[in-house]
């Protein structure tokens, strides 16, 4: 069944202690207010991982890594394994965020590999796409995301991409107070799913978690996520806070 996932990217945020208040006002906060079919999931630096799964194993959430290596082991230094990330106790992982292609020059074919590590070590990679200002002023959104989806996903077999979350993240939106509207985030994730049944079927595609990201906070999520094709959200800055992230949990 799909399933609905607000996710929160920490990005290189905190240090150990303020990490730890987040994650456990976060684990407050859900204990008062929170709707039950929605997932959570926190993506603190990979540090963080073992104290935020551990948090995350008592209070109902998971927990995700924002990067992993495509590599299985090895000489690779500062890298970070799929083994190691599901050994800490993340079950998700981030793949391919904007931020990675754009400063660290992932491209596709890269980010394909990760998602296959993701997956052959039983992590749920959240495939990240989404198209810059330039791109969109000129109306090639729909392709550039298209052309993403086809190089990172398409090779694998519909079992695995069972397993895969999408998150459509316009760039021109991260981070920039820029939200996109309901209605441009709505035709982009029937596009996707649409991209999604060609490549692995319908019924794959109707099944599958697709979640916007870009200035999502508490005051426009439930307008986001009001959407038919929109399955949640993927939350930066907002989820810095505990009080403003399950806000946006509860806009459900
Ligand atoms: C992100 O970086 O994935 C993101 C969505 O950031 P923000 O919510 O801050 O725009």
């Amino acid at each position: 069944m799909r399933k609905k996932i607000v996710a929160g990217n920490w990005k290189m945020n905190k240090t150990f202690s303020e990490a730890e208040d987040l994650v456990f006002g976060i684990a407050d906060e859900l204990a008062s207010d929170r709707p039950e079919d929605v997932e959570v999931v926190i993506c603190p630096p990979a540090l963080y991982l073992e104290m935020t799964s551990d948090v995350a194993t008592e209070n109902n959430f998971s927990c995700g890594a924002q990067n992993i290596s495509e590599h299985e082991a090895g000489a690779y230094t500062g890298e970070i394994s799929a083994a190691m990330i599901a050994s800490a106790g993340a079950s998700y992982v981030i793949a391919g965020h904007s931020e990675r292609r754009s400063f660290y020059g992932e491209t596709d074919a890269l980010i394909a590999r990760k998602v296959k590590q993701a997956l052959k070590h039983g992590l749920i990679p959240i495939y990240c796409c989404g198209e810059v200002l330039e791109q969109r002023e000129r109306n090639l959104h729909f392709e550039v995301v298209g052309q993403q989806i086809t190089e990172a996903l398409s090779g694998l077999t519909a079992e695995e991409f069972s397993n895969v979350v999408i998150a459509y993240e316009p760039v021109w939106a991260i981070g920039t107070g820029q939200t996109a509207s309901p209605q441009q985030a709505q035709e982009m994730h029937a596009y996707i799913r649409e991209m999604a049944g060609k490549i692995f079927g319908k019924e794959a595609a109707a099944e599958t978690t697709i979640l916007y990201g870009g200035s999502c906070n508490a005051s426009n999520a439930r307008e986001l996520f009001a959407n038919p094709d929109v399955d949640g959200g993927l939350i930066g800055g907002a989820s810095l806070k505990a009080g403003d992230f399950v806000k946006i949990i509860n806009s459900f």
